[in-house]
């Protein structure tokens, strides 16, 4: 059996050689995710190109996630490093000064300056992922002076995070919708964007998908205490969710995130959205071939908080394994879906499109069928179906190679066949069920359930939902071979 959870890999210095790319798809990599945090351009479409040709050669579908960089704060250059002590002061002045340290108070700059002006007393700086903390102590308007609450070593363009703090600058920047239209031109199948604090910084990014006349998903990634507040605001825009939990872990006490983890699963999967758990999924195996059992328990777990997709970060883009992390991913993945809670309940009331999504999975759960099959124009119908985590593969026949390949990133959804849409639903039902037996999806023994919208090519007008026996096969004088 394929496994249902799927797996994003980070490509990177360790996994963009065109043989290791090949590596990863063969071993399970649905989504690649390029993080624009890092690279030019010109890096990330010769990755992109390298992606989509070893997709093609294999002939397996395979996502490209863009994931912009956001407001990521970083402090100036520091020529020489120095040590900050507890009780010390830093002055971070918004104007490139001469980042040093004089006795007991050091000063840096701001490469974002225009946070500075949201800051306030008793606001909480963090410097180095959380490893040096600060207090705010008194504001200028020049620069914010903060003590040294726990010291460390000060180096130049070390992140900083304002945990809890009300910033307004918003979380699509220039810089992310420069590098959307590079993107969107360069033909990526899914947006991310970093530290997403309400639905309006989604709607930004979305109206400049709209300009562009194209219609990627965009996933909210929740890495910040406001983001974690306005969640339900954000899902009422954002397609899917990441749950980031390196900065998360930064921004909020780290011992919280399992839990909240867990929490915003459930919360996206009650209105049909796609998650990915981010981060930090498989460390031990960076350097070494062997995981230790922790990171192993981790994968596990997350498959059962009901993930749609895992992620490995630093294990494929620096790791020494690449290849063999995504191994040992899909292996786990693989073990705990053994036992995972599959055909879930409906839950409290749904729309009738989702009600025609899990009539269609307790139908295939009672007829033990083998797979589910969606045609859908925009995917969502193949989502909606996901969303209650039906045994049988769901396989996802759209018109369009873009939808295509977005829908590699849901659970569970195979993306099948591209088909072109003609005005009788019986000829594309006929040129399915051919393509699934010669596959060896379907056999005369297999019972399969069918959902689509007659008519056909109108969005959202999924409206019926047939059963095709294997005496179909015969019937329709279909030869598999
Ligand atoms: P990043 O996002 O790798 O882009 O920082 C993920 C996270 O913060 O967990
Ligand atoms: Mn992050």
């Amino acid at each position: 059996m394929e496994k249902r959870t799927k797996v994003i890999a980070t490509i990177g210095p360790s996994s963009r050689e065109e043989e290791v790319i090949e590596r990863l798809i063969l071993a399970g990599v649905d989504v690649f995710r390029l993080n624009f945090s890092h690279g030019d351009h010109e890096y990330h479409a010769e990755n992109i190109k390298r992606i989509r040709k070893i997709s093609e050669k294999l002939g397996i579908p395979v996502a490209i996630l863009q994931d912009l960089s956001g407001p990521k704060i970083r402090i100036g250059e520091v020529k020489e490093p120095f040590l900050l002590h507890q009780g010390e002061v830093l002055e971070i002045y918004g104007t490139r000064v001469h980042a040093e340290k004089k006795e007991s108070t050091a000063k840096v700059y701001l490469e974002v300056p225009e946070v500075l002006k949201d800051l306030k007393p008793g606001d909480l700086i963090f410097i180095a992922d959380g490893l040096i903390k600060l207090k705010v102590i008194d504001k200028t308007s020049e620069k914010v002076v903060a003590e040294v609450i726990q010291g460390g070593v000060v180096s130049s363009r070390k992140g900083v995070n304002f945990p809890g703090a009300e910033l307004s600058i918003p979380s699509f920047t220039p810089k992310d919708e420069v590098d959307l239209k590079f993107g969107l031109d360069a033909g990526i199948d899914i947006v991310a964007l970093s530290f997403v604090n309400g639905a309006e910084d989604i709607l930004r990014c979305k109206e400049v998908i709209k300009q562009k006349g194209k219609g990627q998903p965009v996933f909210a990634k929740i890495e910040t205490q406001k983001g974690v507040e306005k969640i339900e605001e954000i899902l009422s825009v954002a397609d899917g969710l990441m749950v980031a939990r390196g900065d998360l872990g930064v921004e909020i006490p780290i011992e919280k995130v399992p839990i909240l983890q867990k929490e915003l699963v459930r919360i996206a999967r009650k209105k049909g959205k796609p998650t990915i758990i981010a981060t930090q999924m498989l460390t031990s195996m960076i350097n070494s071939t062997s995981p230790t059992r922790a990171d192993i328990s981790d994968i596990a777990n997350a498959v059962l908080d009901g993930a749609d997709a895992l992620m490995l970060s630093d294990e494929t883009t620096v790791g020494k394994y690449p290849v063999e992390a995504v191994k040992v991913m899909v292996k786990t993945i693989k073990e705990a879906e053994k036992i995972y809670p599959y055909q879930l309940e409906k839950g409290e009331s749904v729309s009738s499109d989702f009600a025609i999504a899990y009539s269609s999975t307790i139908l295939a759960e009672e007829l033990k069928a083998k797979a589910i099959a969606v045609f859908t124009k925009t995917g969502s119908s193949a989502i909606r179906v996901s969303r209650f985590r039906p045994k049988a593969v769901i396989l996802a026949n759209v018109h369009d190679v873009e939808v295509w390949r977005r829908l590699a990133i849901v659970w569970g959804v195979k993306p099948f066949l591209i088909l072109e849409e003609k005005e009788d639903p019986e000829s594309m039902v006929r040129e399915f069920v051919t393509l699934a037996c010669k596959e060896g999806l379907f056999t005369e023994k297999d019972t399969m359930v069918l959902t689509m919208g007659y008519p056909v090519g109108k969005e959202g007008s999924t409206n019926l939902i047939r059963v095709i026996k294997g005496e179909y096969l015969k019937d329709a004088g279909i030869s598999c071979s």
